[in-house]
């Protein structure tokens, strides 16, 4: 049993019924839905109303998506928190790569979120994606660490980073979510390759995921992802960690399961 602890499936181009039931087959039980703006919310919601014990919701504004419309956007965020059930909130954090014109928005976003987060009770997702010469993930650590907020913990998703980095991450009370890069040969663009980093780290500190419909992981790269690929990941970190792909599922199920706030964690078999 596996849990794909990051997956876009509301994306328009799934067929959602042959999608489920081909992550089922690949006995990935539940998947976890990071919202990105006001326009994903619908999708997602669906789909968490129509398959309540599989596909769970999280609730929050993607750094990617913050733009001159940030305020009306954190306020529907902070609407639907208020009056929804959610299981995280994400996904939020900080992204360099595509666009630096709202870098501050970001960092305001970001902060408002973790607040949220933290006051009630609920696990980030977060995306740290560097670029133009900034550390996302750094910029993010030392975020974190100065607001020091109580109760906060969660997933560094799509981890990419260095040894030290993944071990900053830990020490912070937070897992790290390994998806598609770790089956690249060279890791993604200026990351050292989660081969070097893998083999080094407890299976104590990773969750699976998949990230679909983005990073689809070897032989599947550049094709559209989807959450039956997360057995592929799972090999590829039992090949790197030299342990059995049963260890990998029970261990990243169970740090997974251990995220979940009381509201979701009787929907799994402990
Ligand atoms: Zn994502």
């Amino acid at each position: 049993m596996l849990i794909d602890t990051h997956a876009h499936i509301y994306d328009p181009q799934f067929d959602t019924e042959a999608m489920l039931t081909r992550a089922e087959a690949a006995q990935v039980s539940q998947i976890w839905m990071p919202n990105c703006a006001r326009e994903t919310v619908p999708g997602l919601m669906a789909l968490a109303e129509q398959y309540p014990d599989r596909c769970l919701p999280m609730m929050g504004l993607h750094p990617a998506y913050v733009n001159a419309d940030v305020e009306v956007e954190l306020a529907s965020v902070e609407d639907l928190l208020n009056r929804h059930a959610f299981m995280a909130v994400g996904e939020i954090g900080l992204d360099f790569y595509w666009d630096m014109t709202y870098v501050d928005q970001q960092f305001a976003a970001f902060d408002t979120q973790l607040r949220w987060a933290s006051a009630q009770q609920l696990p980030v997702s977060m995306h740290t994606r560097s670029g133009h010469d900034r550390n996302a993930f750094a910029e993010a650590a030392d975020m974190i660490e100065k607001l020091a907020l109580p109760n906060l913990t969660g997933i560094f998703h799509c981890f990419v980073g260095t040894l030290d980095e993944a071990r900053r991450a830990i020490d912070m009370g937070f897992k790290l979510g390994i998806g598609g890069v770790a089956t690249f040969k060279n890791g993604r663009s200026g990351a050292p390759g989660l081969d070097k980093v893998l083999p080094h780290l407890g299976l104590e500190h990773i969750v699976l995921e998949t990230d679909a419909p983005y990073l689809a992981p070897v032989p599947h790269r550049g094709k559209r992802n989807e959450p039956a690929y997360l057995r592929l990941i799972a090999q590829r970190i039992a090949d790197l960690m030299h342990v059995s792909v049963d260890d990998v599922a029970r261990h990243t199920t169970a740090n997974a399961q251990a995220l979940l706030p009381a509201l979701y964690a009787n929907l799994l078999p402990g």
